[in-house]
């Protein structure tokens, strides 16, 4: 019996090496003729959003379940699988990059491809090459893996140089909005032709044509928690539905249309930190973030809407609906992520065939790609 481990054991070893090289020599995709299926399109992303974060703050919005934005005003919902390319369990900058770029990366990777390192690119890169205008909202630091992943490439998502020379070195975002990074001064990003915005004031003066492109770095670090808005000190600190809808100002003027992603970056510490209150109230503050984003697409025929997760945080369980106004009675199983499925939301262009079409984060990218 001993005799045969052996070659078993060499095989596996050879068979992970011919995996290992194989991936490397595998060609990309060419994008080159790429394009984006609808003239505008939003992508809103919930960190840390699984079905029952979207359920425990609608239970204490309403006292009743389904009574979020999306999910009284979006006519398609479909689940989806999150996991990354070695494990179930996903982080934000694997799965940021499935849904920016189509592909499976393993945790911490933002669009480098897993094993060769070579750039991976992305929805955004390809809404820029095309004419479009390009943004990403979020509030956590601008510099953190989510809106990193659209728009750099690099191994580690803890890289915050890097990720910032990136952005500031061939600069293919229009708009970059969220807590404000070390790594991203305002100065530098002035040479790079970015104006920079750095409080409520300046980011409700703004208007198109002010500049052509703008970095609103907000605080010190990530925003803070919705629950935590009236305290003192956040005044001149924006709330995620107003970067959102400022953001939906500028680009709107964008002739040939644009590329949104926003993001609600805290649901995930809320899950983390097995917080409910700050867990529901940054939950809510996307709910009434989509709300404005709707009202604003009214009517239009040429955009669309997909709100969706990354991961769920948090291994969150509704026991009890204590009505609305009173958090639910609830149990974490970890302080960690889960691989459970996440709820995905679609509206607009195409809604019913995009909402059949999504299975896995990878989905997302496909599904809002012409990739020939
Ligand atoms: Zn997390």
């Amino acid at each position: 019996m001993k005799k045969k481990a052996c070659p078993r054991l060499i095989l596996t070893v050879v068979s992970i090496f011919v995996l290992f090289i194989t991936s490397c020599r595998t060609s990309l995709p060419d994008y080159s003729n790429a394009a984006l299926k609808s003239r505008n399109t939003i992508l809103i992303i919930g960190d840390g959003m699984g079905p029952e974060q979207v359920k425990a703050a609608s239970l204490y919005l309403d006292g009743e379940e389904g009574q979020l934005s999306f999910e009284t005003d979006f006519p398609y919902r479909t689940t989806m699988t999150t996991h990354s390319l070695l494990v179930p369990i996903t982080d934000s900058a694997a799965s940021a990059t499935a849904m920016a770029t189509g592909q499976k990366v393993r945790n911490g990777q933002l669009s480098v491809s897993a094993f060769s390192g070579r750039y991976l690119k992305t929805i955004l890169e390809i809404a820029a090459d095309e004419g479009k205008m390009t943004g990403l909202v979020t509030t956590a630091h601008v510099a953190h893996a989510t809106p990193a992943a659209f728009a750099v490439h690099v191994y580690n998502r803890n890289h915050y140089d890097e990720i910032a020379r990136q952005y500031l070195a061939n600069p293919r975002v229009d708009l970059l909005f969220g807590g404000a990074n070390d790594n991203l001064p305002a100065q530098d990003a002035a040479e790079a032709g970015y104006t920079v915005l750095t409080d409520t004031a300046a980011l409700s003066a703004l208007a198109y044509g002010e500049g052509e492109k703008y970095l609103g770095s907000f605080g010190d670090g990530h925003l803070p928690y919705e629950y935590d808005y009236d305290y003192e000190g956040t005044d001149d600190l924006p709330k995620l539905s107003e970067m959102a809808l400022k953001a939906l100002e500028i680009l709107e003027n964008a002739p040939g249309g644009f590329f949104l992603m926003i993001e609600a970056g805290r649901i995930d510490h809320a899950g983390h930190a097995n917080d409910l209150a700050r867990n529901i109230y940054e939950t809510l503050e996307l709910s009434n973030t989509v709300e404005q984003v709707l009202t604003w697409a009214a009517g239009r025929e040429d955009t669309v809407i997909i709100v969706t997760a990354d991961h769920e945080t948090g291994g969150l369980r509704v026991r009890e609906n204590n009505g609305a106004g009173s958090l639910p009675t609830v149990r974490w199983r970890t302080s960690g992520h889960t691989d459970a499925d996440v709820p995905v939301y679609v509206w607009g262009d195409r809604a019913g065939e995009i909402s059949a079409r999504i299975e896995d984060n990878t989905d997302i990218f496909k599904v809002l790609v012409q990739t020939e």
